[in-house]
């Protein structure tokens, strides 16, 4: 299946599944290797996250618990337009190793949101592992510390990532080709 619809849009397939999880299987290694001995809260960012985090965890040999946060975003009434609202913080992270999972890191902003959030909650240590990184479209100048797949400023769906809310039981990852 190279050539797909979702909605009323068409993609081709840019990484495919076989791709996706040997990759992952890199990750989780080098995780495991970087933080041995320690005692892990891995964090994923919701939605686009649920598959990446479910492959990504099983393959982790720590010590270790997950937790999930949702970005919830409405219109504010105040002249900075979208106000994006981070929640699920039911976890005491004080003193303890996050690693922070992304689907995608775009602009950088949510990430931005997530770090200073922690640093807030007094982490004793934030890594940060994406599935997928847009180089050109990162405004930020906090370092990754884990990119699956660095992609050009390209919409993608496919693997959790949606269009419109559609397109996240993909296996493979695609892109939009028209
Ligand atoms: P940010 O700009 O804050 O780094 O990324 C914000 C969000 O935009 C991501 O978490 C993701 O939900 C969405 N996003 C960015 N690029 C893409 C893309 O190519 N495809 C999809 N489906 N979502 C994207």
């Amino acid at each position: 299946m190279n050539e797909i619809t979702v909605l009323d849009r068409e993609f081709s397939v840019y990484i495919t599944e076989d791709e996706i999880q040997s990759r992952i299987t890199a990750l989780a290694e080098k995780i495991n290797e970087d933080l041995k001995g320690q005692d892990v809260l891995f964090f994923g960012v919701l939605n686009g996250v649920f598959l990446f985090a479910a492959d990504i965890f099983r393959q982790i040999n720590l010590d270790c618990q997950v937790s999930f946060i949702k970005l919830a975003s409405y219109d504010g009434t105040s002249s900075t337009g979208k106000i994006k609202e981070l929640i699920g913080w039911n976890e005491d992270i004080t003193g303890k190793t996050v690693v922070v999972l992304e689907d995608i890191v775009d602009t950088g902003a949510t990430l931005e949101r997530v770090i200073g959030e922690l640093k807030l909650r007094k982490a004793a240590e934030v890594k940060i592992c994406t599935l997928l990184f847009k180089p050109e479209a990162y405004t930020k100048d906090i370092p990754i510390d884990y990119i699956g797949f660095e992609i050009p400023n390209n919409f993608v769906v496919g693997y959790g990532l949606d269009y419109d809310g559609y397109g996240r039981n993909l296996r493979a990852i695609y892109k939009l080709t028209k």
